[in-house]
């Protein structure tokens, strides 16, 4: 491509997705596809000579845009929002462009200072306390943007460690780093996202969950205080705790006050998650959850969520830098410039060496809306899910599971989780709405969040009558089905799955003996689980007609589910659980075999590869 098709080329393609994000609106927001779809229609090696850029944009139209969820959809209400917006996609063309990697100042000076000036103007909007500011004359600390908010959320974990490895070893001289190591303990709420667990399992600190509420889904300093001292008793050295504010299953809000005192006077780090829930917090009376933040070591939350700056960018702010630095600075001598130690070199607060610059998009979108206008953005998605929620709370059929708080209302049939789930599973297959569910304690619910800016309050009616007619269907078509109108009692997540194999099959499960808590969207909570059964079946009479031995075929079987690649995690966890009912025996055998040829698998690692799952 030379540069006049690239010009030519390049205005054509902003019209085209300007007509893709006005016209969303009519697309079905989840695809019609199957798993594997693609496949068929790629070839299997790559060209060995260039081809036109018509056939390669046509092949997008006809092969990839079918097989798109439309997140920018107003009919998208799964997970969280991950918005975009006109500014911040022409920002990001910029940056694109001049695809600079500012890891040191001098590798790109422009890059690092816009970092540190807009993290400012963003920490000044959601109220942070100057010590988490560059530009205040007592502050240590400062902002940085960051890749997620699991990234954010290990790197803090790491600084934590480092600090209380550091701390122990002038308190307790013969103490090995690693034996400290072993003795750390950090804590999070059941509710906190899966991210929290994956950073304590790769960071290689027990984690111990705090249970939340029954009714508020959040925890308190009480809580925390008896675990650090039933922890402190045991000999072991609690060093770091992760407070959600806006959780993701029901956006509950941990009692941050509290547990920062808490933290203060034990000497812990406290890393704030507020990956949703942070946009809202330019908007001043939704800052009530955030008291007690100046107790918090770090802060983190998702601008590539709800503030319409697209993926990625994770503003992430802590009060001490002094800290990420002594957990990552590796100063090789090509890497040190004439303006080292008084200017931020970014390599030192992150993970990778090098970061995109994710300043310019960010700045676009804060110069482009203005405080204001991004402030009539959240105001209004909080506005429409009261109104969703005011629909729902109507219908005696339905019952609101969990207080709402901003934009996510969250919602059961009342009744077993059976009826939800097929619910939900009608409700995505319609590709009218998209929703996914969530578990709490042992009750299956949908969340419904508001995402677009575009939504209106006919979309909100419109879905909302989508639900009615499907909820209607469902509960024709269960005759012997009573629902009470109080309250269903709760149903402990093993008597669930006593009473109904099939829960679960949308379910993604914590590694650690935590409940499931948070639901993937993946495609078994989409799907009806016996066309994945069918497929499987089909597979499983392949093997049987060429004659092999049972063992064979089991190991064949075993391979299938292990290879794990055209199973998406909770549908795996159905062949696995379909497989134990119908052969329990050789399974077993088959779990001793792989053991004897794995000798290296220690005995967490059947549970840690449940974790591989993905959420939002
Ligand atoms: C979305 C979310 C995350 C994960 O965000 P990533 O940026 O995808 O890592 C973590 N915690 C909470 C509370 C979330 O809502």
């Amino acid at each position: 491509m030379d540069v006049e098709e690239y010009r030519q080329r390049g205005k054509e393609m902003v019209d085209f997705i300007a007509d893709y994000l006005t016209g969303i609106r009519a697309r079905r927001v989840f695809p019609a596809v199957k798993p594997g779809y693609m496949k068929p229609l790629i070839p299997d090696e790559a060209p060995q000579e260039g081809e036109s850029y018509q056939d390669i944009f046509e092949d997008f139209q006809r092969i990839i845009l079918p097989g798109v969820t439309h997140w920018q959809s107003p009919h998208m209400h799964a997970y969280f929002p991950a918005l975009n917006s006109y500014p911040s996609l022409l920002g990001d063309m910029l940056a694109d462009a001049i695809n600079c990697l500012g890891f040191t100042w001098a590798s790109s000076p422009a890059c690092t200072e816009l970092e540190t000036i807009v993290m400012d103007w963003l920490g000044k909007m959601v109220g942070l306390p100057s010590a988490f500011l560059h530009s205040s004359k007592e502050s240590l600390g400062g902002g940085v943007i960051q890749t997620t908010a699991s990234e954010s959320t290990f790197i803090a974990l790491m600084a934590g460690r480092s600090e209380a490895i550091r701390r122990c070893k002038t308190q307790y001289p013969e103490l090995s780093s690693s034996e400290i190591n072993a003795r750390l303990v950090a804590y999070c709420s059941d509710q906190a996202h899966s991210s929290v667990e994956k950073a304590g399992l790769i960071g290689l600190v027990r984690m111990h969950y705090l249970d939340s509420d029954d009714e508020s889904y959040s925890i308190d300093g009480e809580a925390l205080s008896f675990s650090i001292q039933k922890d402190r008793e045991n000999g072991l050295i609690p060093f770091w705790v992760c407070a959600t504010l806006g959780t993701t299953g029901s956006c509950a809000f941990d009692n941050l006050e509290e547990l920062g005192n808490v933290c203060r006077q034990e000497n812990l780090w406290l890393h704030v998650d507020a990956a949703y829930a942070g946009s809202a917090f330019i908007c001043p009376e939704f800052r009530g959850w955030m008291k007690g933040v100046e107790n918090a070591n770090s802060f983190a939350f998702n601008p590539s969520k709800w503030l319409m700056v697209h993926f990625d960018c994770t503003a992430m702010w802590v009060q001490d830098a002094g800290a990420l630095h002594r957990t990552f600075n590796v100063d090789p001598l090509y890497l040190q410039h004439e303006n080292s130690g008084m200017a931020i070199d970014y390599m030192h607060w992150q993970i990778a060496l090098s970061k995109r610059f994710r300043a310019l998009k960010l700045w676009f979108v804060l110069r482009s809306f203005g405080v204001q206008g991004l402030q009539e953005h959240i105001r209004k998605g909080v506005r429409l899910a009261a109104r969703f929620e005011a629909m729902v709370a109507a219908d005696s059929r339905f019952e609101i599971s969990a207080k709402r708080h901003l934009g996510l209302v969250v919602f059961r049939l009342r009744g077993d989780n059976e009826l939800t789930e097929t619910l939900l599973k009608r409700l995505n297959a319609s590709g009218k709405i998209h929703c996914v569910p969530a578990s709490l304690k042992g009750r299956y619910v949908i969340r419904f969040t508001i995402t677009s800016p575009q939504t209106t309050v006919e979309d909100i009616c419109t879905d909302w009558a989508v639900v009615k007619e499907t909820a209607r269907a469902v509960l024709a078509n269960e005759e012997v089905r009573d629902i009470p109108m109080a309250p269903a009692r709760k149903v402990p997540l093993a008597e669930t799955r006593l009473r109904n194999a099939h829960f679960g099959t949308s379910l993604l499960l914590a590694n650690s003996p935590m409940s499931p808590k948070i639901v993937n969207g993946s495609f078994a909570a989409i799907f009806d689980s016996n066309e994945l059964f069918k497929e499987f079946e089909r597979k499983l009479k392949l093997s049987e007609m060429d004659n092999s031995s049972p063992a064979v075929v089991r190991r064949r079987i075993k391979g299938m589910i292990m290879a794990g690649k055209q199973y998406s995690l909770d549908s795996r966890m159905d062949i696995v659980s379909t497989m134990h009912s119908n052969n329990k025996e050789s399974v077993e055998e088959d779990d001793k075999d792989s053991q004897k040829s794995l000798p290296l698998m220690s005995e967490e690692s059947p549970e840690n590869e449940e974790a591989t799952g993905s959420e939002m």
